[in-house]
């Protein structure tokens, strides 16, 4: 039954994705496409400051990804995991409970020490290049919170997940699939009620000619706002964003206040209306879904390794439902995740390019569309031209130089002249 539901649930999953993703955002204009080029819209020098930003960066955000999976395989792949496990919760006499919540807190915590280096070594960066406003105290602050909120969110589904795999030995992955799903819409819709406001603040846009302007646009837009939040970005980031989170009742749009304090509201407003592009399309909503279908696939294909003996030897254990086997269970969702991610971003940038077409249908507005990408890329210092691997790996959203050449290819089917703008 797990074979079929597999089979099922990833062909629906594979089906979804071909059929849903918005593979073209517009149609090329008479004459082609505009080629993304760097140097219509970027000087030498923006190019070679974001050039010596990332090759600083780095060796840092990649090698702590590559020692994270390491260490996740080290644990998973040998009885080092289960071994520590053990361990942990020997003191407190041993139990199938105290294994999953003390082993769970335990493999977590050396995880986070082992990257702690890596991301203190990254935040330096980003102060080198003026990108964060953070002091350390700040930083730790937003580490402790993440860790206490996975901490707590993590040993309850651990507990849950190990007592319905104690319970139901055959079945637990119909109900571990389902419970895993249905977790996803909620924490998605959760997110920002209860998550986001534990990092910023978020304040309604004070009543400017500029909020006035942004209300009639979604209205006019046919999209329901009842509110544009401001978020004190600012505390953290000099980057400029803005984004959609939450779906239904929870769903908002989010401005950083360094976006409405850097950025002249005629580029705001083209902001927003991207914005609008993902909240008209239910984008969140969307791939909430793919992310519950794609766990559900994970929950069937976990079971199955689960009934091939040799792994679970590796790991040194005999059953799924003994919790020291949590380290193999690790390691697999580090390999799902990375084998997801390229497959993610190829949909997320499908999405985005439509967002940026929605943004420059509701304005007509292509020259300050144009304006408002390169002063987010100059100030965000983007990656203007990735390396083919990472772009495929790990780019959510198109380059500035291609979501500009979107803006031309729309100039050139409007009528309107778009000269270079460097
Ligand atoms: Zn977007």
């Amino acid at each position: 039954m797990a074979v079929v539901a597999l089979v099922v649930l990833g062909a629906a999953l594979v089906a979804v994705l071909a059929f849903t993703t918005p593979w073209t955002a517009a149609a090329a204009p008479a004459g082609g496409r505009a080629q993304a080029s760097v140097s219509t819209d970027f000087t030498a020098e923006q190019k070679a400051r974001e050039d010596r930003f990332h090759s600083e960066l780095r060796p840092w955000s990649f090698g702590n990804l590559a020692l994270g999976l390491a260490l996740s395989l080290v644990l998973g792949l040998t009885p080092l995991g289960a071994r520590i496990i053990e361990l942990v919760a020997r003191p407190l006499g041993g139990g199938w409970a105290w294994q999953a919540v003390l082993g769970g807190l335990a493999l977590g915590l050396i995880g986070q020490i082992v990257s702690l280096p890596f991301s203190m070594r990254g935040e330096i960066a980003l102060r080198r290049y003026g990108l964060s406003t953070q002091n350390w105290a700040g930083w730790w602050a937003d580490i402790g919170k993440s860790w206490l909120i996975s901490a707590v969110l993590g040993s309850l589904a651990l507990l849950a997940l190990f007592a319905v795999i104690r319970a139901a030995p055959r079945w637990w992955w119909a109900w571990v699939a389902t419970g895993a799903a249905a977790l996803v819409f909620v924490l998605s819709f959760a997110y920002p009620v209860l998550f986001e406001p534990i990092f910023n603040k978020f304040t309604p846009m004070p009543d400017t000619p500029l909020r006035a302007e942004l209300v009639a646009m979604a209205d006019r837009d046919r999209v329901p706002v009842k509110e544009v939040l401001v978020a004190d970005a600012s505390r953290r980031t000099t980057a400029l964003n803005a984004y959609v989170s939450g779906y239904g009742a929870s769903r908002r749009i989010v401005v950083y206040d360094t976006l409405l304090r850097d950025a002249p509201p005629a580029e705001v407003k083209l902001v927003v209306a991207h914005e609008l592009g993902h909240a008209k399309r239910n984008d969140v909503l969307y791939n909430t879904a793919i992310g519950a279908l794609g766990t559900a696939v994970g929950v069937c294909l976990w079971y199955l390794l689960m009934t091939w003996a040799p792994l679970l030897r590796r790991a040194g254990v005999t059953d799924p439902g003994d919790p020291r086997s949590l380290g193999l269970l690790l390691a697999l969702l580090g390999l799902a995740g990375l084998l997801a991610m390229p497959v993610q971003n190829l949909s997320s940038r499908r999405i985005e390019a439509r967002a940026d077409e929605h943004a420059l249908e509701l304005t007509r507005d292509p020259a300050t569309f144009v304006q408002m990408q390169r002063r987010l890329a100059v100030q965000n210092l983007a990656d203007l031209d990735p390396n083919p691997v990472i772009y495929v790996m790990f780019s959510s959203h198109p380059t500035s130089p291609e979501r500009i050449a979107q803006a031309r290819d729309f100039a050139t089917r409007a009528g309107i002249e778009l000269r270079s703008t460097r």
